[in-house]
């Protein structure tokens, strides 16, 4: 089934054409700057090279009609006519306490999403604003919302209460809902798939470190506590943000530099983290070259990062009285070895052992085991396919609407 998956950011629409049979990516691209002078537009076809053409985009319902267009031009050979796609799949950030699933899109599911507004005001906005703009443009088909926090919606109460008054759980929902979901759901599936254990006698740690980085605890196929909490904020070090800090901090630092809330706010998500650290940079690339070349700033931010991993990794191996497999996705933990060993490493006596050559090489963007074989934890690198995750539920939910795929 051939399944349109929208990802919707502020200024930005993401786009990826996916035949969900065979598993395949029939064209991506990706509308960036939507409302300012001039929009960026790019879109690849195929596997060939990248197009990209400046235009005018006011707003995301013109971002579709430039996507339909183009993915309709008889010049690009993708598809003859808008029935050619089956179903469309929207990732919404947030799906409150309300969706455990991904759901089939309705006036109702549109107000649930809107009613998170406020515990995703970054994200969930332009969400729905991706889900209006597309009904408008594909009118006639199914159109599933597949949400970021919905697998970590087994986590047990014990997991995902904070230590404050409990009205506030009660009347504001301020809980633990953590994100990254799909990635973290599609990579311990690829471990069970791959290792051939039965996903009820095994526990993994699935470690997503890309700009935003979340680790999680998934034990008999569910996942059962996560770093990211509230809001994506916490949890792990991250490109621009702070992950976990004590919170008297945040009062100290208000009055000690004259900060109003939106200043702190501001500080803690896009000035925080490896930037704030470095002072240099938010890429991890970037770092990684400057460090060495001797930047003691540079290297610090690493080893605060990896520390942070390190810790969570071994507090997960508590909660789950040890694990099978650890793994390393998105673009740092894909592509960087020296992270991968700096977050590992020094963990022999629980089992973990890290294997230096099948770690160097592990940067292809395929499935690798690193671990050596005296590891009592494999140790993997799984490469994250959140969009088909989004295409695959939007396909099942679209032709079966009452089928839950994430059971
Ligand atoms: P997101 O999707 O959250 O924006 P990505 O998953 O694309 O982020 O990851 C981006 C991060 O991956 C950046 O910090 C980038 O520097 C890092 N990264 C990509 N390639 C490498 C590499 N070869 N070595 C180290 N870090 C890398």
């Amino acid at each position: 089934m051939l399944v349109l998956v929208i990802n919707c950011g502020s200024s930005s629409v993401k786009y990826n054409l996916i035949e969900t049979e065979g598993e395949t990516e029939v064209c991506s691209g990706i509308v960036e700057r939507i409302g300012a002078v001039t929009s960026i537009v790019k879109h690849q076809p195929n596997n060939e090279s990248v197009r990209k053409e400046s235009k005018v985009i006011l707003n995301h319902s013109e971002a579709l009609q430039e996507i339909m267009n183009f993915l309709l031009s008889p010049g690009n050979h993708i598809i003859s006519s808008p029935d050619d796609i089956k179903a469309v799949g929207h990732r919404v950030v947030h799906g409150g306490e309300m969706f455990k699933d991904s759901v089939l899109i309705d006036d109702v599911v549109k107000d649930a999403i809107e009613q998170a507004f406020d515990l995703a005001p970054l994200h969930n906005p332009p969400n729905l604003k991706g889900i209006e703009a597309a009904e408008e443009r594909l009118p006639d088909i199914p159109h599933v919302a597949v949400f970021d926090t919905a697998f970590h919606h087994s986590l047990p109460p014990y997991a995902y209460l904070y230590g404050i008054p409990n009205r506030l759980y009660r009347r504001h929902k301020i809980r633990k809902y953590g994100f990254h979901g799909t990635s973290h759901y599609y990579v311990s599936r690829q471990y069970y798939k791959l290792s051939q254990k039965s996903k009820n006698q095994t526990s993994v740690i699935t470690c997503h470190l890309g700009n935003g980085a979340s680790i999680a605890a998934i034990k008999g196929g569910e996942s059962v506590d996560t770093s990211m909490g509230f809001t994506p904020l916490s949890g792990l070090v991250m490109g621009t943000r702070s992950g976990d800090l004590d919170p008297s901090i945040l009062f100290y630092i208000m009055e000690k530099e004259e900060l109003s809330l939106n200043a702190l706010h501001a500080m803690l998500n896009r000035h925080s983290g490896l930037l704030g650290l470095s002072g240099y940079a938010a890429d991890m690339r970037d770092l990684i070259s400057e460090a060495k070349n001797g930047d003691r700033r540079c290297q610090q931010a690493i080893d605060v990062f990896c520390y942070n991993i390190k810790k969570y990794i071994g507090t997960y191996m508590a909660v789950m009285n040890g694990c099978d497999a650890i793994i390393f996705t998105a673009g740092i933990g894909e592509n960087s070895p020296q992270i991968r060993k700096k977050s590992v490493e020094g963990m022999e006596n629980l089992g973990i052992v890290i294997d230096d050559e099948r770690n160097e090489k592990a940067v292809n963007r395929k499935i690798e085991k690193i671990s050596s074989d005296s590891s009592v934890v494999d140790i993997l690198v799984i490469p994250t396919n959140e969009e088909l995750v989004i295409a695959i539920d939007a396909a099942k939910i679209a032709t079966a609407s009452n089928q839950s795929p994430w059971v």
